[in-house]
């Protein structure tokens, strides 16, 4: 059984505002309703004008703790999560116009995005969801680090955290499978930082809207902010997969092992899942 329906757009504007977590700026980010199979286009001012282009590999920018998109000048920041919760309530078609440089980060889940979305409502289109399979088994590997795909009948993700010798979180295992509470099991899961790492990255231009407020900051010792699910972590990397994986423009089907990875490796497979299907085209 395939867990696939119609295309789906917003019925309304659904309209997100708040700072990035990177970049502390506001941003106001309205999600319109597009037709069915346009996909997801972001709509980004760029150096002369507004630019759009699709959500897609093509366009990632930087892959480096958040991904970001842009086109002849436009550059958007963070687009993981808001495209996370579009893949998890099957959102297909709708155009992304972003004034700022980020997508603002809220309680830094994918909750108060979905909330957003489901206010507006979402409708049901006349085409069927793209999409992609592998007939083989694909990995992108770098150090300990890696993210497997095989041919599977339904979407199955499973993702492992590890951080060796932390007293706190350790190794942290999360499954999401389609058919799954995508609302309750992976978009209340916040992006997290790790109290020791906050320096370097402020030094990188990085984390800087970042606070208890939409983080979850785990010190040496134990949490800062209240955890909401023992395996937190590992959940909201599978909200990054899901997010990584819809640059591809179609629900991917197939059993997803992610350890350790991050949005590098995640854009990595990307690629291969698309020049794999594009030679199984060609062949
Ligand atoms: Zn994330």
């Amino acid at each position: 059984m395939i867990f696939a329906g119609k295309c789906r757009t917003v019925k309304e504007i659904a309209v997100l505002e708040g700072i990035g977590l990177h970049t502390g700026a506001k941003a106001k980010v309205r999600i319109r309703p597009a037709e069915s199979g346009s996909g997801i286009v972001f709509r980004a001012k760029g150096e002369e004008g507004w630019v759009e282009f699709p959500a897609s590999p093509k366009w990632v920018l930087d892959t480096r703790r958040r991904v970001v998109l842009g086109k002849d000048g436009s550059r958007v920041e963070t687009v993981e999560h808001l495209l996370g919760v579009c893949a998890g309530l099957g959102l297909t078609d709708a155009v992304i116009e972003v004034e700022g440089p980020e997508i603002p980060s809220g309680d830094g889940s994918g909750l108060f995005i979905a909330q957003a979305l489901l206010e507006a409502g979402l409708k049901e289109l006349d085409d069927p969801q793209p999409i992609l399979r592998v007939s083989h088994r694909l990995c992108s590997e770098e150090g300990n680090a890696w993210i497997a795909i095989r041919p599977a009948d339904r979407l199955r993700i499973r993702y492992t955290f590890v951080r060796s010798g932390h007293r706190i979180v350790g190794l942290q295992t999360a499954t999401f499978t389609d058919g799954d509470d995508f609302l309750s099991e992976i978009a209340p899961a916040r992006t997290f930082g790790f109290l020791e790492e906050i320096k370097d990255l402020w030094s990188q231009g990085l984390g800087l809207g970042g606070s208890l407020e939409n983080a979850l900051v785990v010190g040496p010792d134990g949490y800062l902010t209240e955890p909401r699910f023992p395996n937190e972590l590992a959940r909201h990397k599978i909200l990054d997969i899901m997010g990584d994986l819809s640059l591809l423009g179609s629900k991917v089907i197939g059993e997803i092992e992610g350890y350790g990875s991050g949005h590098s490796l995640h854009w990595r497979l990307c690629q291969s899942i698309r020049s794999a299907a594009v030679q199984e085209d060609e062949g």
